[in-house]
This record gives structure tokens, sequence and C-alpha cells, in this order.
């Protein structure tokens, strides 16, 4: 079976194509592809308006996930905002930056990570999957690989490393996109062992 990626975002598709292995072959968008605005309210939406738009552009199955930082001292937020959260324009540094800031008078410090892939099959039907990970903001920036918020994001089993202090492997082995990848995984194993059955 072949699926499209639908994003542009190196690290993410980096991350996604290691996940999938060779259980099926991925094809990534058009260089030229248009962004795809994320104007939904939910994690679900948002995975679900770039799943259906380049499924209607392109008539191929396609795979989209999306992803938010949630801090329980902050009622969620970023939320939905996580790429946004310092602004338009923000770099990962930015949101990073703004986050220690919004968190400096805090003890609390617990956040979760969600991903929510969907998946648009060859028939149109969606297919939804989440992972979540949970853990702490630290109060300042740790590690240099990964990218977003990777630098202050310290899982809880992560051996006391935030997600930029672990290598690739390390990450992949509990991220939230992880395991949403392993629940996606799962059933189009199911799916395609029905077709054989
Ligand atoms: P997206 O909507 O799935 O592209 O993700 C929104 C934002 O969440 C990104 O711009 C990153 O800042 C952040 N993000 C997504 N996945 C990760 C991750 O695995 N680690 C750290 N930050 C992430």
């Amino acid at each position: 079976m072949k699926i499209i990626l639908a994003t542009h975002n190196l690290h993410k598709r980096e991350e996604l194509l290691t996940l999938v292995g060779n259980a099926f072959e991925i094809e990534l968008l058009p260089e030229d592809f248009p962004e795809i605005p994320e104007t939904g309210d939910t994690l679900e939406e948002n995975a679900l308006i770039k799943a259906r738009f380049v499924f209607e552009t392109l008539h191929q199955p396609t795979f989209a996930d999306d992803t938010g930082l949630e801090v329980t001292a902050l009622h969620g937020a970023p939320g939905v905002h996580t790429a946004r959260y310092a602004g338009e324009n923000a770099t990962y540094e930015d949101n990073c930056r703004k986050l220690i800031n919004e968190l400096k008078n805090e003890d609390d410090r617990m956040a979760k990570f969600c991903t929510v892939i969907c998946f648009v099959d060859e028939k149109g039907s969606e297919h939804f999957f989440r992972g979540e990970v949970h853990g702490n903001i630290t109060k300042e920036f740790r590690g240099a690989n990964g990218f977003g918020y990777d630098p202050v994001f310290e899982p809880l089993e992560g051996g006391g490393k935030t997600f930029a202090e672990m290598t690739s492997g390390e990450k992949n082995h509990l991220s939230h996109r992880a395991r949403a990848m392993h629940e996606f995984l799962a059933d189009v194993a199911k799916e395609l062992k029905n077709g054989t059955d």
C-alpha cells in the first residue's frame, strides 16, 4: 500500500518515516504543494483537515498528524496553538522561552504531548489514532537533538533526560508520535490481514 504523508515539516517527516520502517510505501507531498491552514479547534479536526485536503487533491490514501503540548498549570495551553505559541512567525526557541517564562513562578510543571493521526483510506473513510506521553516542563533548555519543545520536555519515563538529550531511537521508543503510529500500524496490519483471510 502506498500512502501520502501530508506534512512539509522535515523533522516530523524524518521521525514518521523511521517509525513506519518498511511497513508500507510512503510518498511525500510534492515540494510545491501549498501549506494547509490548521483552522480546527482540536488536534483531531486539524489532522482531518490536512488529510482530507490532500486526499481530495491527489486522490490517494493520505496520512496526516497533528501534535499539541498541553500544560496542566496553563489549563491545557498551548494545545492546538502549540506551533504558534509565541506568535505567527515564532521560532522553536521563541516558543520554548515563552513557555518557560509563563511557568516561572509555577511549581506544577506537568504537561503532556498528544499526537493525533488521521488516515483517509483509498475509499475516503477516516480513521483516527492517538498517542500521548506525560512529562514535565524543565526550567531551562537541555539538549540539542530533536525539534520544537524537545529541549524543555522531560518525559516521565525518560530517566531524567529531555527529548533533546535523547538519541532519535530513545525518543522514538516512547514519544507521543511513536505511540500514535503504533496504534495506526496495528490497525493497518489488521486490515491487511483481513484482506488475506
Ligand atoms: P504540528 O501541528 O503537528 O506540526 O505540531 C505543532 C508544533 O508542536 C510544532 O511546531 C512543534 O513546535 C511542536 N511539536 C510537534 N511534535 C513535537 C515533538 O515531537 N517534539 C517537540 N515539539 C513538537
